[in-house]
């Protein structure tokens, strides 16, 4: 047993440190500043551990001390916004960036990030052009809207609504539609903040026109349908449809918004999934439609009004629309998300989000077994590929779930170890834990994750030996 002055006197200095060849690599990869914090702190961390093993510990291990630098170092290095892999099962998961953008979309992304572009510039007639005009024309195609504005997100989209149409006045919603989507989205605050005047008609459970008939005065400036994407009101219950609300709306000269939240824009009834397509909102005759460009839509974050040209152009004129507009990257992405539906059954095959909600339950267990066989020798974990059932989630048709399978972990290593031990390899996988067992599902998996996921699992052997102290 050495005593511990000698043992920290083992410790290299900082200098010492830097000159040392296995630090090299890092030194090529990593800004010095987060190199030097990084050594000063692997540092500290090991004189701190020398004293509290006071003097019981073999001597200090230079190797051990280089590998600890060398993981430090990387972890610093990281790009704090990184990707991970979806093991939840939940396709629109909104802490997890929503919707996967499709290879048009991505490959826009680069090209337009690259280079300069016509954002706001007419190629054809060399003047100044409009960013809206990149997306109105494919919108108009997809949904027979008359007119577009494509803007930071829908809560945005709904704030700059109201203030443009309603602002100062009243805006009519039923008391059974004032949704809340996560927190600090709620249908009366937007209301509120936008400058309009909240006029609840109905119940909870029932709105009928006459509520809404019923309180239409010479100040109501909106009558307002907000489809409840993230709940569902089930049993004794009654609502107007978006077509009676027009009716009464252009009886009495009054204006409909539909707020329809997810941005579905192709049919996927045969899926199972009730949900109203963008283009039927249309035909219903509402005057202007809101929803995200990151939900079913599977797009970026954008918020998308269509309708009537008359109020588009209000909005489009209206100071908020540049507080809230759309920057190029986030247009590219939606364009070529767009792009894809011109052509439905491409979309359905090329959106990452169309893809998963459609794909059949076979498709899944498939995966799931490929995933066994990479991890068929391993001896710290047997696999099952379990039923499961999985979400489309993002606050987006909240009363249904997919058939589908999950690879279940069954090990001595306890399930919250491994969870762990996921959450934090490279690329970190997420997965969940139910009745004391690591699930991962594999609808939200990637084929190409596959591999991934297999070596990180190996990695949660050495790693756990390494925790136990084994
Ligand atoms: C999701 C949702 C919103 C908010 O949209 P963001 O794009 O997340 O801002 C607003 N209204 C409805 C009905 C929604 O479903």
């Amino acid at each position: 047993m050495k005593n511990v002055q000698e043992i920290l006197a083992q410790l290299p200095k900082v200098d010492e440190v830097l000159n040392d060849s296995r630090i090299e690599a890092s030194l090529d990869k990593a800004p010095r500043s987060i190199v030097l914090d990084a050594v000063r702190d692997v540092i500290g961390r090991y004189r701190k551990q020398i004293l509290k093993e006071n003097g019981s510990a073999d001597s200090f291990n230079a190797d051990s001390f280089f590998d600890a630098l060398t993981k430090e170092i990387n972890d610093r290095n990281k790009p704090s916004l990184e990707r991970v892999i979806n093991g939840t099962g939940t396709i629109l998961h909104t802490n997890l960036g929503r919707a996967r953008l499709c290879k048009a979309a991505q490959e826009a992304l680069q090209e337009i990030a690259w280079g300069y572009s016509n954002l706001e510039y007419d190629v054809q007639k060399g003047e100044r052009g409009s960013r809206h005009d990149h997306v109105e024309k494919l919108l108009h195609q997809i949904t027979g809207a008359e007119a577009v504005l494509a803007v930071n997100n829908n809560a945005a989209a709904t704030m700059l609504c109201l203030s443009a149409m309603a602002g100062g006045h009243k805006v009519i919603v039923s008391r059974g539609e004032l949704v809340e989507i996560g927190g600090s989205f709620r249908i009366p605050d937007i209301m509120e903040s936008s400058g309009a005047v909240l006029r609840e008609v109905g119940t909870t459970n029932k709105t009928r026109l006459s509520d809404y008939a019923g309180a239409i005065d010479e100040e109501t400036a909106v009558l307002m349908k907000v489809h409840t994407s993230n709940y569902k009101i089930m049993g004794f219950t009654a609502d107007v449809s978006v077509k009676e609300l027009v009716k009464l709306g252009e009886a009495k000269g009054i204006p409909v918004v539909y707020d329809m939240g997810n941005g579905l824009m192709t049919d996927l009834s045969e899926w199972g999934i009730d949900e109203p397509v963008a283009s039927s909102g249309i035909k219903a005759g509402a005057d202007v439609i809101l929803f995200s460009g990151d939900k079913l839509l599977g797009g970026p974050q954008a918020g998308i009004i269509i309708g009537k040209k008359k109020y588009i152009d209000k909005m489009k004129k209206h100071p908020l629309a540049r507080v809230v507009r759309m920057d190029k990257l986030s247009i590219a992405a939606l364009e070529a998300t767009l792009r894809e539906y011109l052509d439905e059954a491409k979309a359905l095959q090329n959106n990452p989000v169309l893809r998963m909600i459609t794909e059949p339950a076979e498709k899944v267990r498939e995966r799931g077994e490929r995933l066994l066989r990479e991890m068929e020798d391993a001896h710290h974990m047997t696999l099952h590929v379990v039923p499961a059932q999985e979400q489309i989630g993002g606050g987006a048709v909240p009363a249904k779930t997919i058939d589908g399978w999950a690879v279940m972990i069954d090990s001595r290593i306890p399930a919250e170890r491994i969870e762990r031990q996921l959450r934090k390899n490279k690329i970190p996988i997420i997965a969940r834990i139910t009745k004391g067992r690591v699930l991962i599902d594999m609808r939200t998996v990637d084929d190409a994750e596959i591999q991934i996921i297999a070596t990180a699992l190996r990695q949660v052997y050495s790693r756990n030996k390494q925790e136990s102290g084994q």
